[in-house]
């Protein structure tokens, strides 16, 4: 069988560049600053992801000796005096003595996960949303205005498709969607009202592999953010972006953080690559100089690398509201605990199963991206560390409804749109999903009318093949 088991790489990549460099402006007692050089860098050790899965975002958490995350199901927080409300709100932008005022803004369950994903992403800061759309549209929406443009992939989500194909350039930001695989239109393509490049570290259902260090040699260059959507990469599991120059990760928590397919979440980690100084003409938002008398300061004199993030939580999400719940939070918080375990099984089953479905009479084709024959393979064996995702798709011989025939007849993979997870699913994109695109806009993301998607989930190997094969065995072929 074509597929290689793994990439010649250390297993687990150590949170070692979350040194001390960590944006600092919550000098508030109850919150120490935001990121994993707590629990990270104890007594000076290094853990690595497993332990950081389970150990980060509980640095506050003592209050009771409590060893886990609480739901702090609470609207607002009190002010300690009238002398903290004029502290919080002097500045607008960012609280100067007081992290909790509203759940809008910051709730201690969020960030208990926030700060999770930001140590298993190497990240520096993070915010969470109500879902990855959310997440998605909030950080382009905050990065741009009517007028600017943005260089998009054009093989990505299909609701990501949407949002810059229809919902943002009707909101006035042109989205130059292309394959950002081609460095040189990526290039030429940027000019000074260009705001971002965004991309999919591993795109769905197409697997394309995203070339993160070129891309990021380019938006260094331009002094651009590169924005990349982590989802099929697992929370850092399967990739860690920072470690190739991206500048904004985004994922889609539903999938595989959260894991259970019980909760929607989005998340946003900025990795502090930026500097959002040297092109400060781009983001006047970060520097117009602001305050009640209007010539305070500006975000960037106040919170310098750590700008961008301020502006997303204390100035854009806060009256935006694609907020996540506390329960949410703590629901993916707990989700992620098993994150590299799940992973390391639905791997091993997508190997299994992708062998066992390639050489089967019945199946027209796989495509994985742990088989060397898959086009982006060289690039997942550059940028992917633990494996090849979990997710491959594949085609059955016979005609389309013999295929839908196959797939009503499974007893245990459910036929719904979720990836990542813990139970093996199956997907059509091109009736679900990618519905409302063209052919030529379906091709151009990878989809196909006979085209099914498997996420493998952590059941047994033998027994996802054993429900494929009676379903094989139910629906003949004549
Ligand atoms: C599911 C998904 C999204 C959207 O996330 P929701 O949490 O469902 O809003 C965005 N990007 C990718 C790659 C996804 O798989």
């Amino acid at each position: 069988m074509a597929y290689i088991p793994s990439i010649n790489e250390e297993r687990f990549a150590l949170a070692k560049q979350n040194g001390n460099g960590l944006y600092s402006h919550h000098n508030h007692d109850s919150v120490r600053d935001l990121g994993v050089s707590d629990v990270a860098f104890k007594k000076g050790q290094q853990w690595h992801f497993d332990t950081l899965q389970v150990h980060s975002g509980l640095e506050d958490e003592t209050a009771h000796g409590q060893n886990s995350l609480p739901i702090y199901n609470s609207a607002s927080f009190r002010f300690r005096t009238s002398k903290s409300i004029e502290e919080a709100y002097s500045f607008e932008d960012g609280p100067k003595s007081q992290f909790y005022m509203y759940s809008r803004l910051s709730n201690p369950s969020n960030t208990g996960f926030e700060r999770r994903i930001v140590a298993l992403e190497l990240g520096k800061e993070g915010l969470s949303f109500a879902s990855g759309a959310a997440a998605i549209l909030t950080v382009a929406q905050s990065l741009s205005t009517v007028g600017d443009n943005a260089v998009v992939s054009c093989s990505v989500h299909g609701g990501t498709y949407h949002q810059f194909q229809v919902i943002l350039p009707e909101m006035g930001l042109e989205c130059r969607i292309i394959d950002t695989n081609d460095l040189e239109k990526v290039k030429s393509l940027i000019d000074d009202r260009t705001k971002f490049v965004y991309t999919e570290t591993i795109s769905n259902p197409k697997f394309a592999v995203a070339d993160l260090e070129g891309l990021s040699a380019i938006t260094r260059a331009a002094k651009i953010p590169l924005i990349v959507d982590a989802t099929f990469t697992a929370g850092g599991y399967f990739s860690q972006p920072a470690r190739f120059g991206v500048d904004i990760v985004i994922h889609s928590a539903t999938k595989w953080i959260g894991g259970h397919g019980t909760t929607l979440g989005g998340i946003v980690v900025e990795t502090g690559r930026s500097d959002w100084q040297s092109n400060a003409a781009r983001f006047p938002r970060l520097h117009t100089r602001r305050g009640r008398h209007g010539a305070d300061a500006s975000l960037y004199d106040q919170f310098g690398k750590g700008a961008y993030m301020s502006f997303l939580r204390w100035d854009f999400m806060r009256d935006t509201g694609a907020c996540l719940g506390a329960q949410a939070a703590q629901q993916l918080f707990i989700g992620v605990e098993t994150l590299s375990l799940r992973c390391e099984r639905q791997h091993q089953n997508a190997q299994t199963v992708g062998a066992w479905l390639r050489a089967h009479p019945r199946v027209a084709w796989v495509k994985y991206l742990g088989f060397a024959d898959h086009p982006y393979h060289k690039l997942a064996c550059k940028y992917l560390q633990n494996g090849f995702g979990t997710v491959m798709t594949f085609g059955l011989k016979g005609s389309i409804d013999k295929a839908w025939e196959l797939v009503d007849a499974f007893r245990l993979i459910a036929n719904t749109p979720n990836v990542g997870d813990a139970k093996t699913t199956v997907g059509h994109h091109w009736s679900t999903t990618h519905k409302g695109c063209s052919t030529k806009e379906n091709e151009a993301m990878g989809v196909y009318e006979d085209l099914f998607r498997l996420s493998l989930g952590i059941e047994n190997a033998d027994d996802i093949i054993a429900d494929f094969q009676q379903a094989f065995d139910v629906v003949s072929l004549d």
